[in-house]
This record gives structure tokens, sequence and C-alpha cells, in this order.
């Protein structure tokens, strides 16, 4: 028997003793036979107390209870796990150290066979009762980031950077229900996600995890995620990275944060804070530092700010191995010991551990911890605060009820949540430029080229442009190295979708693309591209005959640290293919694909394309959404949640910084290639009447949002969905405004010739501002005065009578007059500035 995955029943069952083996529980998976959580119910700890299960442990159990050692990228057909931490199997983590979690890190579980999975985590969970001292529960956490992404046969979500396309909230949520269930069935009890970072910087690496360099949009579709996330009660979300970890001044991953007071107050935390209404039951760190400081060592930021001013009171979990980085990566400081005080005084309550490498193990981190409570550096009641948040999660989760999953329940889950996910593709395809050239009637010869097919492995690899990484595989699936028949998640290639779409007429010629995903010398394409010339002469030939060329174009799967890019340019062979098509046939249309995680292209090729839709990374229903598209089953919808720069020296380019932004006189404009909200469709739409209600506001702390009310009319040929999107566009207050803040959007369908009046709701939090001189300490307000609301190219007006404070009347945290702990007071530092004014 052949599963999906193409692999045989036998060596799934190969695989699966292996995995058990490595778990040490092999013996307890054979005796508990079916799998079933009996055993783990006749053992329940449904009526235990978390305070005397803490007063029963000792100092170093309760450590153990705060450490999660990564298992995820073992060999399972080895049989054992990496030895470095002196354990040799999985088992002995709980029987030797008795620790509190496990991480499937980087989307890699031990296998990506599903059964397997479930009945590995079942069987050590149930080793683990019976092995370690007090039977506590482990955690399993995991990075199921876009759709449970771990699997074969899974369903592989649009990333991020589509979901910002579709300003879809609702529909983002009911997708992240299936992930949920998805997860929590696999076994696993905790998923790093959402991602909240604010995407700003498209040389980072990461910049395909943000959903919008808007801070409501991200904030908003965050807090949809953790709703999402965690509906099932066995499954809890990370909002993370906690706090700025998007912005590195150098573009590269892990650094230190471009931002000020004033930009962290107004743009940078709120979409944390609004993620944080959803009370996430944990919350992950920052790798990189702020202001001068690591995140993992900042009590100002993990206590101040995140448990006192905006209340969580969950877990907070360091990134991956992130005590050891204060050394290796911030050169804060040369001792182990102290990066783990600083990390746990400043609020730190799990320390996440990788699997290997120099960096120090669980038995060290416990055995550093210990030692800093024994010598007074580290309080025992800061110990006990962590470990009951610990344990307090794993009784929430109904761990100590009910430790296992029904093992038959991830077969009928797999692989669903399809609606979502092919409305979330469909709805995120970005139409960038059409000259005429979409859609494709459907009866035309069409050639398909471009990127991918990988010489040395023999395989037609596009799919991995297509899913991005976190998909079976930290940098991509199987780590950008995909076996024939291996596993993947479910899903239709572009090919497949549009040779069954174009019924005969499809014509394809693949070009070299080998995936690089550990390779930093090709990182800036994020792949390896060639056009060979015998592929040259076959794409000459072809599109010598065809009516109509697509050209896939973009870049290859990536992730953490090798991902970060110095240019944005596409690679010169994707160039190279798109001038030789040109010279070839100047007369037929050609429609540029662009399958990438970041704004990848620039003017020059795309003046040489006739249309370009930027598809992103759409994952497993990406392929059919894109046929569609193309054939105009689909009516393009999508826009852009980012500017797309012209170029990399035209970085950072966000549509809401402070002006000047274009026409500063003297200076190059620094005008966008492709605007944030750009996204063209097939028919054409038009606005009348806006009108704002109410028009006048006279306590914004009482009256946070207006209604925008538009008229929106379909006045082209086809219907379609629109996304209509309101902007605050001038304004003048105490300090700069940008020139457009979204503060609101709302899609709406209209077949062709409807007309509808479509409400807005416009959050007026978005407008707060920092006011005052530069320090940037003071209450964030609304101020009093005329603020002009666009739709489109009409607008409206909106009086603020008086300023108030919408989300926070208090000034940033260390400058409060009330704090009794050292730091200037706020009223000091008035008196300071006073001073200074004199
Ligand atoms: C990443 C996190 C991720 C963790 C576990 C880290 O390197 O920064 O986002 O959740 O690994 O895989």
């Amino acid at each position: 028997m052949v599963n999906e995955a193409g692999e045989t029943k036998q060596s799934m069952n190969a695989s699966r003793r292996t995995f058990l083996k490595a778990t040490g529980a092999t013996t307890t998976a054979t005796a508990l036979g079916t799998g079933t959580a009996s055993a783990a119910s006749e053992d329940s700890r449904a009526d235990c107390e978390v305070d005397a299960l803490l007063a029963d442990l000792t100092l170093e159990q309760k450590v153990g209870q705060m450490t999660q050692v990564d298992v995820g990228t073992f060999d399972p057909e080895s049989e054992e796990i990496p030895d470095e931490f002196g354990v040799e199997t999985l088992g002995e983590y709980f029987s030797e150290l008795g620790l509190g979690s496990i991480l499937s890190g980087g989307a890699s579980p031990p296998t990506f066979d599903a059964q397997e999975t479930v009945e590995g985590i079942n069987a050590l969970q149930e080793y683990n009762l019976e092995n370690s001292e007090h039977g506590i529960p482990f955690l399993w956490g995991v990075d199921a980031l876009h759709g449970n992404t771990l699997l074969a046969g899974s369903t592989s979500f649009p990333q991020r950077i589509n979901m910002g396309a579709t300003r879809d909230v609702d529909l983002i949520e009911e997708a992240e229900h299936h992930t949920s269930d998805a997860t929590a069935a696999m076994g696993a009890h905790w998923t790093f996600a959402p991602t909240t970072d604010l995407q700003r910087d498209p040389r980072w690496g990461r910049f395909f995890e943000g959903i919008s360099e808007d801070p409501m949009l991200q904030g908003e579709v965050s807090k949809a995620r953790v709703r999402g996330l965690e509906s099932n009660d066995r499954l809890c979300s990370t909002v993370k990275h906690f706090a700025a970890y998007s912005i590195p001044e150098n573009g590269n991953d892990r650094a230190h944060a471009r931002t000020s007071m004033r930009d962290l107050r107004t743009s940078v935390l709120p979409p944390y804070r609004t993620a944080l209404e959803a009370e996430p039951a944990t919350v992950m760190v920052n790798s990189g530092a702020l202001n001068g400081k690591p995140a993992h060592a900042s009590e100002w930021l993990l206590t101040q700010m995140l448990r006192e001013r905006y209340g969580f009171e969950g877990v907070v979990i360091s990134d991956y191995d992130d005590f050891y980085r204060m050394l290796t990566n911030h050169d804060y400081t040369d001792s182990f010991r102290r990066a783990v005080k600083e990390g746990l005084n400043a609020g730190i309550d799990v320390y996440m551990i990788g699997n290997g490498g120099e960096a120090p193990g669980p038995a060290k981190f416990i055995e550093t911890t210990v030692s800093l409570v024994e010598d007074g550096e580290l309080s025992e009641e800061r110990i006990d605060e962590s470990v009951r948040r610990v344990l307090e999660l794993k009784e929430e989760l109904g761990l100590f009820e009910e430790p296992t999953v029904d093992e038959s329940k991830i077969s009928s889950v797999l692989g669903g949540g399809r609606e979502e996910s092919e409305r979330l593709a469909r709805e995120s395809m970005v139409l960038l430029k059409n000259e005429d050239a979409l859609p494709l009637e459907g009866s035309e010869n069409v050639l398909l080229t471009g990127p991918g097919y990988d010489p040395d492995l023999d395989i037609e690899n596009r799919f991995l442009m297509r899913y991005g990484a976190w998909t079976l595989g930290w940098q991509g699936i199987e780590e950008g190295a995909p076996t024939e028949g291996g596993p993947r998640p479910r899903g239709e290639t572009v090919h497949d979708a549009m040779a069954d779409a174009l019924d005969g007429g499809l014509t394809h010629v693949p070009t070299d693309f080998r995936a690089q995903p550990y390779n930093p010398d090709t990182s800036d394409d994020n792949g390896d591209f060639a056009l060979t010339d015998e592929q040259e002469a076959e794409v000459r030939e072809a599109a010598g005959s065809a009516d109509a060329v697509v050209v896939v174009l973009g870049e290859g799967p990536h992730n953490e640290d090798f991902g970060d890019r110095d240019e944005l340019e596409l690679d010169p062979a994707q160039r190279k293919l798109v001038a030789a098509i040109e010279e070839e046939t100047p007369e037929t249309p050609v429609i540029g694909l662009v399958l990438a995680g970041s704004p990848r292209g620039g003017a020059e090729t795309f003046d040489a394309l006739d249309a370009v839709l930027f598809a992103g990374q759409p994952g497993s229903d990406g392929g059919r959404a894109i046929a569609e598209t193309l054939l105009g089953e689909n009516n393009p919808s999508g826009k852009l949640a980012f500017n797309w720069p012209e170029s990399v020296g035209k970085v950072p380019n966000n549509y809401d910084a402070y002006p000047p932004l274009a026409d500063s006189s003297l200076a190059e404009p620094h005008e966008p290639l492709y605007a944030f909200g750009h996204g063209l469709s097939y028919t054409e739409f038009e606005y009348s009447d806006v009108s704002v209600s109410p028009g006048s506001v006279s306590n914004p702390a009482n009256t946070s949002t207006v209604t925008v009310g538009v008229g929106v009319e379909n006045v082209g040929d086809e219907a379609g969905e629109h996304i209509v999107e309101v902007y605050n566009t001038q304004s003048y207050g105490s300090v700069l405004q940008p020139d457009r803040r979204l503060v609101g959007s709302e899609r709406v369908a209209l077949d062709a010739g409807e007309s509808t009046t479509v409400e807005v709701e416009a959050d007026l939090s978005r407008l707060e501002v920092v006011p005052g001189d530069v320090p940037g300490i003071l209450p964030k307000v609304l101020e009093s005065g005329e603020y002009e609301l666009s739709v489109g190219e009409l607008t409206t007006a909106l009086t603020v009578e008086n300023a108030a404070s919408i989300t926070d009347d208090r000034p940033a945290i260390g400058y409060d007059a009330d704090r009794e702990d050292g730091e200037s007071s706020y009223s000091d530092l008035v008196k300071v500035l006073r001073g200074l004014g004199r």
C-alpha cells in the first residue's frame, strides 16, 4: 500500500518503530495496544492542586518544568536521538531530567507520518507519567504557523504575507480553527503562532511571516489568529516575538531594532497589545535587541510592559537558545550564568533549548539556575511564579485529566480546512499590472516556463516556492531537498492546475532551480537559478508558437538567518529568461507570476511584462487559485499590505512613515514601485457619496470608532470582490503625521453593474500619537482637529473636538509619577525638560 506521500506501509511501520524506540517508550506503547488514553484516565489528576504539586517539587524539578528541549530534527531511521545532552532516548529527558516540555522546532517532527507522530507522542507521554517522579504531563510545542504544516498530507494555508493581502480577518480566524484541531489531534499542545511582528523590512528573511506593515491590520489579524488557534481546548498559542523583532536596523535576523520610543509606542507595540486582548496563553520573546538591550534581558519589556501594562498573565517563553545567544549573537556577556540570571529576572518562565551544538543543554540550564537560587542571585519566589504558570497552563489544557489524545482523530482532520484554504488563496492574489494580457480565454496555447526543475534531484520542485518555509521542515519541504514521492502537504501544482484548465493547450518548459536554504552565498535569491542553453532554445521555440506565455519568477523557500537578502531584484537567470521571450515574441502577451515571500522584482523586469500577478507563497491550494486567476474564474481582489519598494536602496519604505515620502524637493522621490493597498481587478469599481458618522467626536475616549459610508458600484463587465479601504490622508498635530493611515476596510462582492452602500468601521485609535517633544514619553492621545478621511479619490472630514487617550492614558513606563523603584518619575522628567527649556 502506498500512502499520499508515496511511502509504502512497510516503510511507515519501520519508521513508527524507530520513533517509538527513540522515545524510549516502545514497551509502554505496546502495552497500550490501541493507544487510547485509558491508562491515563486511571491515573487522572483531575483534582490536582497546583500549589500542592508545587510544594512537592524539589528546586531541580521546578526548574525542569521551566525547561523545553527541541527534538525536532533527529533522524527517526537512526533509532537514536543525538546524545549531546547526555541522554540517549527521548524518554530519559523525563526519567532523568524531569523536563516540563519538548518542542518539534522548525516544523520538523521526528517523523512526517501523522499516525506515527501521534502514537509516538502518546507513548512518550505514558512513559513520562510512569517514569518521572511526579508524573507531570509534558507540553509538546510545534511551529504550526500556516496550518499544521508538520505532517505529510496536511493543508498548508497561504503564508502570512498572503493572509495580509486578503484583509479577510474572519476567514483567517476560520482557517485557524482548522489549524487548532489538526495540531491538537497530532498530540501537540502548543503552537508558536501567531507571529505578530510588524512587516517592515523586506531585506529581513522572515518578511513572509508578517501580515502587514500596518499596525492595525497586523494587530487585528493576530488577535483573530489567537482566537482561532486556541479554539480547540487542547491547544495554546504564542504571540511572538515580543517586541520589535521584525525591524532589524541592518536588515538581518536577530539584530538590533531600528525604532524610537515614539515609534515603539505608536506603531511597533500596538499589534502585540491588540493580539494580547484575545488572551493568548503564551508569549515568545524577541531574539534581537532594543535600544541597546537584548530583549531577553529586558525587565522593562517583559515585566513592566508585558505584564504590568498589558496585563499578560500567561507563560513567557524564550526564543531558541536565546540565553546563550546573549553571549554568541549579542556579545552582551561572556557568562551563561549572567545571561540566565538576567533572563529569568526579566520575567522569562520557560527556556527553549535547541537540539545540540555548542549551546548549553537542559542539564546545564537546570544546574545554573539552581545555583543562582542557592547563591541568592535569583529568588525562589521568581522560580515558583514561573512554575505555577507552567502547571496552570497544563491544567487549563486538561493535561492532568487526559494526558494523551485519541489516536484515531488525526486521519479525519489532516488535510482539512480546504474551503478556507481555497478562499484565502484566491483572495490573496494581487494583480500588480495588467495591460490587457489577462485574463486568458482558456482556448489559447500557453507556454508555462520559469523555475523550477532541480537537475541534481531530477524532480520538478516549483512547489517549494509555493509553500515557503515552516512546511515539513524549517527552511521548506525536507529542508529544500525533497525526494521524489517524499512527504508533501496536500496540494496541486501550478502546472497541473493550468494543464487541467487549458485542456491540452499547455506547454511546460521548466528552468533550473536548486533550493539553497543553508547557503548564505545564494541567499539573495534564496535559490540557485539557471537557464541552460538547451532550455533557452526550447523556450524560444515554444514561445514562438504560443498565444501567451506565463513566466514563473520569484525566489526559493527561505527562513531565519539564511533568508536575509541584500537585494530585491530578480535573479539574473530569471531576467535573462524574460528578455529572451521578449526578444523572440515581442507581440505575444507575457505574464509574470511571482512566487515569493518578499517584494521580489524591479521595474526593469516588470516593464518588459504585459501583466504581473503576485501570488506570494499561496500554499496547498495556490496552484488552483493561480490557474483560476489567470483564466478569469477568480477575479483578483488582493491588495498589497506593504509598500513594494523600487529597490533595496529605498528601504525602509513604509507607507505610514513620517513625511517627506515623496516630492522632497531635491532628493529622489521615495515613491514605492507599488504602494500599500495596490491591487488590480478584471472589473472596475467606482465610489460615490462618502460620509462619516458621527461627523464630530467630542470625546474620543468614549467614541473610539466612527462609521464611514460610501457608495460602491461595479462599473465593469465582470463580477468581482473588492476591498474598500478608508485612510486618514491629512491632519495636523503636535508631531508629524503620516501621509496615509489605514483606519478600516471592508470586503464586498458585486456583480457587473451592481452597486451598494458599504459601511466601514473606522478605528480612531489608529490615529493616536505620542505628543510632545523628542523623548516621546507622554500619554498617547488622539489630538483635536480636522481629520481628512479618504476612500479612493473621495474625501470627507471628521472633527475631533477634544484630545483624549483611547488605548492608554498613562505615560511611557519608567516615567510614571507613582513609581517607587528609583527610576526617574514622569514628574521629575517634566521638571528636567522645563528646566532645559528655560
Ligand atoms: C524562531 C521561533 C520558533 C522557534 C522554534 C526560533 O528560531 O525564532 O519563531 O518558534 O525557533 O522553532
